[in-house]
């Protein structure tokens, strides 16, 4: 065979080859169209919204979140895909993200964890960060893990936009400064004999489900029926599981006791204590919270996670600042126990228990 000759086989070898080769994902691995909307709509999202710099840089503003989250959506479609649960009032995105094993049926469990309802609590954002880094790099086995983190995208824009201008405002809620965390549907109605006595402790939003943020996150735990989810708050250093509403117990808080010490086990030194959320205090009540609301209307074991005990440094006069009463000035040692803590409970899902 001549110099001609080779270079045809080795053409027609390769024509063969690429002819034979997939040239396309097969049918049953190609996401369908919706998830390709959602990861294109993530991405360009993130292109659009590019990280600038703020004055705390030892957190990640909005921007940087969805910055770090953008490479593994760009190039790992079989192991993340990012969707949207809905539209904040100002039509913002709220951004979830669903890490399963590429190329594997659906798990047999599946957690929910979602961050930063209140618009100050932002160790919950870097936990939750922290979290689905760990998932990217090394994927759960058996469950389906979906993390949103940032529930309340208005407030926290308030927030950014405070820190930006050096203004120290106290905020909670969103656009219409609603507490979303008073904006649930089960177990709204106060005990009787303590709203009597002190009725301003036991205040709820106007109607259940009324904010765009809670519609959303309700509509996505009835479409998934998570065996269990996760909303991390600041601060107080507490597993709380339900009621927050009721002083009864759960009627299977063994069980949801269970999974809470199997996450305070995942956690470094002074790991957090699981209990009852309306046993915190003898007054405390929360009404219309996310945890009863999860619990009580669709069966999740659900739980409130109150990371760090405060970012307060009397110190360094951080009681003026209300940015800091809720989050220390170095939150990645926090983010990594809370991000130990949530795998720990991946994990015990995926062993079967709860
Ligand atoms: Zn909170």
């Amino acid at each position: 065979m001549g110099y001609v000759g080779a270079m045809v086989h080795l053409l027609s070898a390769a024509l063969a080859f690429a002819l034979d080769a997939p040239t396309a994902p097969t049918a049953a691995i190609l996401p369908p169209p919706q998830v390709l909307t959602a990861r294109t709509g993530f991405l360009a999202w993130a292109a659009t919204h590019p990280p600038e710099p703020h004055p705390e840089p030892a957190y990640h503003f909005a921007e940087d979140v969805w910055a770090a989250l953008a490479p593994a959506v760009a190039t790992m479609p079989g192991r993340v895909q990012a969707f949207e649960l809905g539209r904040s009032t100002i039509d913002q995105p709220i951004w979830g993200f669903e890490v399963h094993e590429a190329g594997q049926p659906p798990a047999p469990r599946k957690l929910l964890v979602f961050a930063n309802i209140h618009a100050l609590e932002w160790v919950p954002t870097e936990a939750a960060l922290a979290f689905l880094q760990d998932l990217l790099a090394d994927p759960p086995e058996g469950v389906d893990v979906t993390v949103v983190p940032i529930l309340n995208p208005d407030g926290r824009y308030k927030v950014e936009d405070d820190l930006r201008a050096g203004r120290n405002v106290y905020r909670r809620g969103n656009w219409a400064n609603v507490d979303l965390n008073r904006d649930f549907a089960v177990n709204r109605e106060a005990e009787a004999v303590w709203k009597a006595v002190i009725p301003g402790r036991y205040t709820t939003s106007p109607e259940p489900l009324s904010q765009p943020e809670t519609r959303a996150l309700d509509a996505l735990a009835a479409a998934e029926r998570f065996d269990a989810a996760v909303s991390l708050h600041a601060f107080g250093g507490f597993i709380y599981y339900p009621w927050a509403g009721r002083w009864k117990r759960a009627e299977d808080w063994h069980e949801l006791h269970t999974l809470g010490l199997a996450m305070q086990a995942g956690m470094d030194a002074h790991a957090y204590r699981p209990r009852q959320l309306s046993r915190w205090g003898f007054f405390f009540r929360g009404q219309g919270m996310e945890l009863d609301h999860l619990y009580g209307r669709y069966g999740t074991r659900a739980f409130l996670v109150e990371t760090t005990r405060s970012g307060l440094n009397p110190f360094r006069g951080d009681l003026r600042t209300y940015f800091r009463w809720y989050n220390p000035r170095d939150p990645a040692p926090h983010a990594r126990s809370v991000a130990g803590m949530l795998r720990a409970l991946t994990t015990a899902l995926g062993d079967g228990l709860g």
